[in-house]
């Protein structure tokens, strides 16, 4: 049997993303800026241009499906958007159904990080595995995992929402309206947000020089530490501490073999990932200090992965 098409969607509040996946190559890809404005009919519209523009010249019958890869919280068993934050505006909107009406095939959708989980799982450093944590921490922090050989959902596909375990009573206030949550501390919004106070505040040379030519953001932490500025090492061994903190705790919690960790501040994996083992076994309970943490495999394309992933497993069953 030759490999089935997909169409794979990676919806985040920044961009919509559509590729046609054979097998688990990647063919072609478009994206967008979402256009939140326009609310759930926009997107759609957006998403369904994308998919004409990279079938483009294919025969539509040879794919098999559509995955939909989304920023949460979705309720993937009624296939509705519940309330992303960062795409406001699109609180019950049945997106399952709306796409599977518009492209006339079936359509699965996934919560982000969980899809991401499992394209990781199946094509990624997750390999092998039957027990693994995915983290992605970018401007939110998000998981999934696969417990037992299984890839784990929960109730309304919800699971593994990890960036919001509180790490302490007080804290920076979160994305969820909580304070002190995992994603407050180690998020790449919560580093940037302590790189521009660092900048006002300490004498870091390479901090300051950039915030004026612009702001301050986690990307200039990475590549200040990367060519030794002593403020910006400071931020990132802070970071890899409370990132550290995190997964430790979601080792105790899922047992993994590994925790793989995607997302944008995953570009800078090798500056944090020292200190997170030393929080892990320093921290850990003696039979989980020797878990490892790597860097995701598939980068940006894991959650699109996934999602075909999704459908092709699915088609064959
Ligand atoms: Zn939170």
């Amino acid at each position: 049997m030759s490999s089935a098409r997909v169409i794979a969607i990676d919806l985040g509040g920044t961009q919509v993303r559509v590729a046609l996946v054979e097998g688990h190559q990647i063919q072609s890809r478009a994206a967008l800026k979402t256009d939140i404005s326009g609310g759930p009919a926009a997107i759609l519209d957006q998403i369904v241009a994308l998919i004409d523009h990279v079938g483009e010249g294919q025969d539509k019958n040879s794919i098999v499906g559509v995955g939909l890869s989304s920023a949460g919280p979705i309720d993937t068993e009624a296939g509705i958007i519940l309330g992303i934050p960062t795409i406001p505006g699109c609180e019950g909107f049945p997106i399952r159904q709306a796409l599977s009406d518009r492209m006339g095939l079936p359509v699965q959708i996934e919560n982000d990080a969980i899809a991401a989980a499992l394209g990781e799982w199946r094509h990624g450093a997750g390999r092998g595995f039957r027990n693994l944590v995915y983290i992605t921490v970018s401007t939110g922090i998000g998981g999934g995992a696969v417990v037992d050989g299984r890839l784990l959902h929960g109730r309304q596909g919800m699971a593994v929402h990890v960036g919001h375990m509180r790490l302490a009573r007080e804290g920076p206030l979160c994305s969820c309206g909580a304070s002190a949550c995992f994603e407050a501390f180690a998020s790449g919004t919560a580093l940037t947000e302590r790189a521009q106070t660092a900048s006002r505040l300490a004498d870091s040379e390479f901090l300051q020089l950039t915030s004026k030519s612009g702001d301050v953001n986690a990307r200039h932490v990475i590549e200040g530490a990367q060519v030794g500025d002593p403020q910006c090492r400071a931020l990132v061994a802070e970071e890899a501490m409370y990132l550290g903190q995190g997964i430790t705790s979601i080792i105790h919690a899922f047992s993994p073999e590994r925790v793989i960790m995607g997302g944008g501040l995953a570009q800078g994996f090798d500056l944090f990932e020292a200190g997170i083992h030393e929080v892990i076994e320093s921290d850990a309970m003696a039979p989980f200090k020797t878990i490892r943490v790597v860097r995701s495999d598939l980068g940006d394309d894991s959650g699109l992965v996934g999602a075909a992933t999704m459908v092709i497993e699915q088609s064959s069953n």
